[in-house]
């Protein structure tokens, strides 16, 4: 089906009986009860028992604890819809009634959310599986947060024991006045990487840094060097963020520790420059360790990446002009490529076209709470995702439900 009028006016039978009740009992169930990355049993077991319970195939288990649902449902296309169910290491300060009961873990990504929308989704498409052709497989990946759930789902098989997509669907909560949906044809995430850095020296006693080599000092100077990489080495026009997260040296005043230990994350939106800055950040350690006499080459190894999310431009215009049709041409918009990243891309076979938008869900009284006139200042003020205080509205609920359904009867005939 390609006239978008009619995708939209499906989208919108075949969710509308789809109750805000029942979904917000979902998510607040799973709001106050979220699983760190990999451990996201009681979530899987909730995704998998609704998957089951609207006749889906379920596997649970794929990539140690991901959950795959097939529904086939006559010939036509594979569609694939993806949502990650992890948390995050973070302490809620929402106070809402339904906040984390979890010590220290919380929803903060809004994956609770894409859990949500995607069991939504798949029983609605179960429900009114007279309305459309094809095999839908629904997708709920562990630990996308500091990576890893989609690689482990891959090597579990996830691309060999199921139905090969011909295209696959994810989307993201996000700050921003509730209810609008942000597309990106193309270039929608950055690719991140983690290096890590150490930085060798020679251990002794404070007093006498002439009979030590001092690694906190070049380690400093490191840091500091670094700063120059993106402003000095980079293209204004180029996106690139650097940003040492990590610091570790020494126990004690008096001591001068025999190595320090430095952890940065890197940001890019293009591989040239992705390169070019690797390459700066070993010169300037390389180059920091000789100025400071270190006895040993520093060590820069590279930790946990995710690929950059790149939108296939054709796949993302037609579900663009199905979600214009469906909520409204002044709802869809193009917020541009984020710096945040994303390993959904890494679940998709090589070659199948994707596309990944935003829903944003910033509640009207926060946002009209935001100090600032501009889109832009708004967004800086109100919560985003990761911070203790991030609270998507439930007036999202049925509409990411939408979205999806959306997106996926755009591909059955
Ligand atoms: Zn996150
Ligand atoms: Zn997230």
């Amino acid at each position: 089906m390609t006239d978008p009028a009619a995708v939209a006016r499906l989208t919108r039978d075949l969710t509308s009986a789809v109750k805000s009740g029942s979904l917000a009992d979902l998510y607040q169930d799973l709001h106050r009860v979220p699983e760190l990355a990999f451990q996201e049993h009681r979530t899987a077991g909730l995704l998998a028992e609704r998957l089951s319970a609207a006749g889906y195939a379920v596997t649970g288990g794929v990539g140690r604890t991901g959950v795959v649902g097939v529904l086939e449902n006559g010939d036509g296309p594979v569609v694939w819809l993806r949502g990650d169910m992890d948390a995050l290491p973070v302490t809620e300060k929402t106070g809402l009634s339904y906040a984390s009961t979890v010590e220290g873990v919380m929803h903060a990504c809004g994956h609770d959310m894409h859990v949500t929308w995607l069991t939504g989704a798949a029983e609605a498409m179960a429900a009114a599986r007279d309305a459309w052709s094809g095999t839908l497989v629904v997708i709920g990946q562990p630990a996308e947060e500091g990576g890893g759930g989609a690689a482990a789902m891959v090597a579990d098989g996830l691309h060999d024991r199921f139905p090969r997509p011909d295209a696959v669907f994810g989307q993201h909560v996000a700050p921003g006045p509730a209810g609008l949906y942000s597309h990106t044809p193309g270039l929608i995430m950055s690719a991140s990487d983690d290096v890590h850095i150490t930085v060798p020296g020679v251990g002794g006693h404070g007093s006498r840094p002439e009979a030590s080599v001092d690694p906190v000092v070049t380690a400093a100077h490191i840091v500091t060097r670094l700063q120059t990489v993106v402003s000095r080495e980079v293209s204004a026009a180029e996106s690139v963020v650097l940003t040492v997260g990590e610091f570790h040296a020494g126990q004690r005043p008096n001591i001068i520790p025999a190595e320090a230990r430095l952890a940065l994350n890197l940001r890019t939106q293009n591989p040239k420059v992705r390169e070019r800055v690797l390459a700066a950040i070993r010169r300037i350690v390389e180059g920091e360790c000789l100025a400071g006499g270190c006895p040993a080459p520093a060590e820069v190894t590279m930790g946990a990446g995710f690929p950059a999310t790149v939108n296939d431009a054709t796949l993302d215009e037609q579900v663009t002009a199905v979600h214009r049709e469906v909520f409204g041409t002044a709802t869809v918009i193009d917020f541009g490529p984020a710096m945040g990243s994303e390993d959904f891309s890494l679940l998709v076979p090589a070659q199948v076209p994707y596309d990944f938008w935003f829903v944003t869900s910033t509640s009207t009284e926060a946002w009209q709470a935001a100090p600032g006139d501009e889109l832009g200042e708004k967004l800086d003020a109100v919560p985003s995702n990761h911070s203790p205080l991030f609270a998507p509205d439930l007036s999202v609920l049925v509409p990411g439900v939408q979205t999806l359904a959306a997106a996926a009867l755009s591909r059955f005939a």
